[in-house]
Protein backbone atom coordinates (compact mmCIF):
# COMPACT_ATOMS: atom_id res chain seq x y z
CA UNK A 1 0.00 0.00 0.00
CA UNK A 2 1.10 3.53 -1.02
CA UNK A 3 1.81 4.78 2.57
CA UNK A 4 3.81 8.17 2.87
CA UNK A 5 3.00 11.06 4.83
CA UNK A 6 -0.95 10.42 5.34
CA UNK A 7 -4.39 11.58 6.07
CA UNK A 8 -6.79 13.55 4.50
CA UNK A 9 -8.16 16.64 6.54
CA UNK A 10 -12.07 16.42 6.07
CA UNK A 11 -14.77 18.85 7.72
CA UNK A 12 -17.75 17.46 9.38
CA UNK A 13 -21.32 18.75 8.94
CA UNK A 14 -20.80 20.71 11.70
CA UNK A 15 -17.78 22.86 10.44
CA UNK A 16 -15.71 21.09 12.49
CA UNK A 17 -11.99 20.13 10.99
CA UNK A 18 -10.11 16.48 11.41
CA UNK A 19 -7.90 14.16 10.23
CA UNK A 20 -8.88 11.01 8.80
CA UNK A 21 -6.39 7.86 7.68
CA UNK A 22 -8.01 5.20 5.74
CA UNK A 23 -4.83 3.58 5.65
CA UNK A 24 -4.40 3.25 1.91
CA UNK A 25 -4.29 5.54 -1.22
CA UNK A 26 -7.48 3.82 -2.72
CA UNK A 27 -9.58 4.59 0.42
CA UNK A 28 -8.76 7.88 0.70
CA UNK A 29 -9.75 7.95 -2.81
CA UNK A 30 -13.25 7.10 -1.46
CA UNK A 31 -13.81 10.72 -0.25
CA UNK A 32 -14.23 12.35 -3.40
CA UNK A 33 -17.81 10.89 -3.72
CA UNK A 34 -19.20 7.81 -5.07
CA UNK A 35 -22.82 6.35 -5.99
CA UNK A 36 -26.24 6.25 -4.63
CA UNK A 37 -26.38 9.67 -2.24
CA UNK A 38 -22.88 9.53 -2.34
CA UNK A 39 -23.11 11.67 -5.85
CA UNK A 40 -23.80 14.79 -3.95
CA UNK A 41 -20.71 14.88 -2.20
CA UNK A 42 -18.51 14.57 -5.82
CA UNK A 43 -15.44 17.03 -6.17
CA UNK A 44 -14.52 15.72 -9.25
CA UNK A 45 -15.92 17.97 -11.80
CA UNK A 46 -13.58 19.32 -13.65
CA UNK A 47 -10.15 17.81 -14.77
CA UNK A 48 -8.09 20.40 -12.40
CA UNK A 49 -10.42 19.24 -9.32
CA UNK A 50 -8.38 15.88 -10.16
CA UNK A 51 -5.28 17.41 -9.58
CA UNK A 52 -5.93 19.52 -6.67
CA UNK A 53 -7.14 16.03 -5.17
CA UNK A 54 -3.80 14.15 -5.65
CA UNK A 55 -2.51 17.71 -3.57
CA UNK A 56 -4.45 16.92 -0.77
CA UNK A 57 -3.86 12.76 -0.64
CA UNK A 58 -0.96 10.94 0.50
CA UNK A 59 0.19 11.14 -2.65
CA UNK A 60 1.05 14.82 -2.43
CA UNK A 61 1.58 15.59 -5.73
CA UNK A 62 1.82 19.37 -6.73
CA UNK A 63 -0.85 19.86 -9.10
CA UNK A 64 0.81 22.50 -11.01
CA UNK A 65 2.67 19.33 -12.48
CA UNK A 66 -0.36 17.29 -13.02
CA UNK A 67 -2.27 17.39 -16.50
CA UNK A 68 -4.98 15.81 -15.71
CA UNK A 69 -7.53 15.36 -19.56
CA UNK A 70 -11.65 15.35 -19.58
CA UNK A 71 -10.73 11.39 -20.39
CA UNK A 72 -8.87 11.07 -17.11
CA UNK A 73 -11.53 12.95 -15.18
CA UNK A 74 -14.06 10.35 -16.69
CA UNK A 75 -11.81 7.62 -15.84
CA UNK A 76 -11.47 8.64 -12.26
CA UNK A 77 -15.08 8.68 -11.49
CA UNK A 78 -15.50 5.68 -12.83
CA UNK A 79 -12.98 4.14 -10.57
CA UNK A 80 -13.83 5.90 -7.46
CA UNK A 81 -17.40 4.14 -8.01
CA UNK A 82 -16.22 1.15 -9.12
CA UNK A 83 -13.88 1.03 -5.98
CA UNK A 84 -16.92 1.58 -4.00
CA UNK A 85 -19.05 -1.20 -5.03
CA UNK A 86 -15.64 -3.39 -4.21
CA UNK A 87 -15.36 -2.29 -0.99
CA UNK A 88 -18.92 -2.76 -0.20
CA UNK A 89 -18.63 -6.31 -1.35
CA UNK A 90 -15.97 -6.33 1.47
CA UNK A 91 -17.66 -3.99 4.23
CA UNK A 92 -21.16 -5.32 3.55
CA UNK A 93 -21.54 -2.19 3.88
CA UNK A 94 -24.57 0.16 1.97
CA UNK A 95 -24.16 3.30 2.10
CA UNK A 96 -27.68 5.24 1.50
CA UNK A 97 -29.03 4.86 -2.44
CA UNK A 98 -32.63 5.43 -3.78
CA UNK A 99 -31.55 2.09 -5.69
CA UNK A 100 -30.01 -0.26 -3.33
CA UNK A 101 -28.17 -1.84 -6.66
CA UNK A 102 -26.33 1.14 -6.81
CA UNK A 103 -23.87 -0.12 -4.72
CA UNK A 104 -23.73 -3.91 -5.99
CA UNK A 105 -20.56 -4.79 -7.75
CA UNK A 106 -20.64 -5.94 -11.19
CA UNK A 107 -18.29 -7.71 -13.59
CA UNK A 108 -17.44 -4.33 -15.46
CA UNK A 109 -15.88 -2.33 -11.60
CA UNK A 110 -13.57 -5.90 -11.75
CA UNK A 111 -12.97 -4.47 -15.45
CA UNK A 112 -12.47 -1.20 -14.72
CA UNK A 113 -9.97 -1.59 -11.98
CA UNK A 114 -8.01 -4.15 -13.88
CA UNK A 115 -7.63 -1.67 -16.84
CA UNK A 116 -6.71 1.03 -15.09
CA UNK A 117 -4.19 -1.06 -12.70
CA UNK A 118 -2.60 -2.07 -15.82
CA UNK A 119 -1.50 1.51 -16.86
CA UNK A 120 1.62 3.21 -16.23
CA UNK A 121 1.82 4.03 -12.91
CA UNK A 122 3.41 7.31 -10.91
CA UNK A 123 7.76 6.38 -11.15
CA UNK A 124 8.88 6.93 -7.54
CA UNK A 125 12.36 8.88 -6.88
CA UNK A 126 15.03 8.19 -4.50
CA UNK A 127 16.32 12.07 -3.99
CA UNK A 128 19.65 13.31 -2.98
CA UNK A 129 18.75 13.10 1.01
CA UNK A 130 17.51 9.99 0.86
CA UNK A 131 13.93 10.32 0.79
CA UNK A 132 11.44 9.14 -1.68
CA UNK A 133 8.72 11.35 -3.85
CA UNK A 134 6.86 10.80 -7.15
CA UNK A 135 8.48 11.96 -10.44
CA UNK A 136 7.10 14.85 -11.94
CA UNK A 137 5.39 16.39 -14.55
CA UNK A 138 2.87 13.50 -14.33
CA UNK A 139 -0.36 12.47 -16.05
CA UNK A 140 -3.42 11.98 -14.46
CA UNK A 141 -4.12 8.33 -15.92
CA UNK A 142 -0.52 7.65 -13.58
CA UNK A 143 -2.19 8.62 -10.47
CA UNK A 144 -5.49 6.38 -11.30
CA UNK A 145 -2.94 3.54 -12.28
CA UNK A 146 -1.29 4.08 -8.85
CA UNK A 147 -4.82 4.11 -7.24
CA UNK A 148 -5.80 1.39 -8.55
CA UNK A 149 -2.66 -0.32 -8.25
CA UNK A 150 -3.15 -0.43 -4.50
CA UNK A 151 -6.86 -1.32 -4.38
CA UNK A 152 -5.79 -4.44 -5.62
CA UNK A 153 -3.11 -4.74 -3.17
CA UNK A 154 -5.37 -3.74 -0.49
CA UNK A 155 -7.35 -6.20 -1.79
CA UNK A 156 -5.29 -9.20 -1.89
CA UNK A 157 -3.12 -8.19 0.81
CA UNK A 158 -2.48 -9.01 4.77
CA UNK A 159 -5.28 -6.90 5.68
CA UNK A 160 -7.81 -7.79 3.20
CA UNK A 161 -10.20 -8.43 5.96
CA UNK A 162 -9.85 -5.96 7.49
CA UNK A 163 -11.25 -3.07 5.38
CA UNK A 164 -13.98 -1.85 7.51
CA UNK A 165 -17.22 0.81 7.64
CA UNK A 166 -16.95 3.38 10.82
CA UNK A 167 -19.10 2.06 13.06
CA UNK A 168 -21.25 4.99 13.52
CA UNK A 169 -24.29 4.17 11.99
CA UNK A 170 -24.38 7.57 9.89
CA UNK A 171 -21.06 7.68 8.84
CA UNK A 172 -19.77 6.02 5.49
CA UNK A 173 -15.89 6.92 5.53
CA UNK A 174 -14.41 3.63 5.19
CA UNK A 175 -10.98 2.74 6.24
CA UNK A 176 -8.63 -0.59 6.58
CA UNK A 177 -7.39 -1.47 10.24
CA UNK A 178 -3.62 -1.77 10.05
CA UNK A 179 -3.28 -1.71 13.74
CA UNK A 180 -2.11 -5.17 15.39
CA UNK A 181 -5.12 -5.78 18.10
CA UNK A 182 -7.06 -5.15 14.77
CA UNK A 183 -10.14 -3.45 16.97
CA UNK A 184 -10.07 -0.09 15.07
CA UNK A 185 -13.72 1.16 15.32
CA UNK A 186 -14.07 4.59 13.90
CA UNK A 187 -13.37 6.80 11.08
CA UNK A 188 -10.92 9.03 13.78
CA UNK A 189 -11.46 9.24 17.40
CA UNK A 190 -11.68 13.03 17.15
CA UNK A 191 -14.67 12.85 15.15
CA UNK A 192 -16.76 9.57 15.38
CA UNK A 193 -14.82 8.25 18.55
CA UNK A 194 -15.48 11.63 20.63
CA UNK A 195 -19.56 11.35 19.67
CA UNK A 196 -19.19 7.78 20.68
CA UNK A 197 -18.17 8.72 23.79
CA UNK A 198 -20.58 11.48 24.59
CA UNK A 199 -23.75 9.88 23.49
CA UNK A 200 -22.49 6.63 26.17
CA UNK A 201 -21.73 9.38 28.91
CA UNK A 202 -24.82 10.92 28.44
CA UNK A 203 -26.66 7.77 28.14
CA UNK A 204 -25.13 6.53 31.29
CA UNK A 205 -25.97 10.34 33.11
CA UNK A 206 -29.67 9.59 31.70
CA UNK A 207 -29.37 5.95 33.81
CA UNK A 208 -28.36 6.89 36.94
ZN1 LIG B 1 -17.00 7.99 11.34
Amino acid sequence: MIDAASGLTLTSPEGTRYLFDPGALCLEFLTTGGPGALARYDVLHRPGDLADWLALSRLRLDPARVEVTADELAAARRLRDALWRLVCVRTAARPPAADPADFDATPDDLATLNRLAAGAPLAPQLTADGTRRWALPARGGQALATIARDAVDLFTGPHRDRVRECATHDCYLVFVDTSRPGRRRWCAMERCGNRHKVRSLRARRAAD
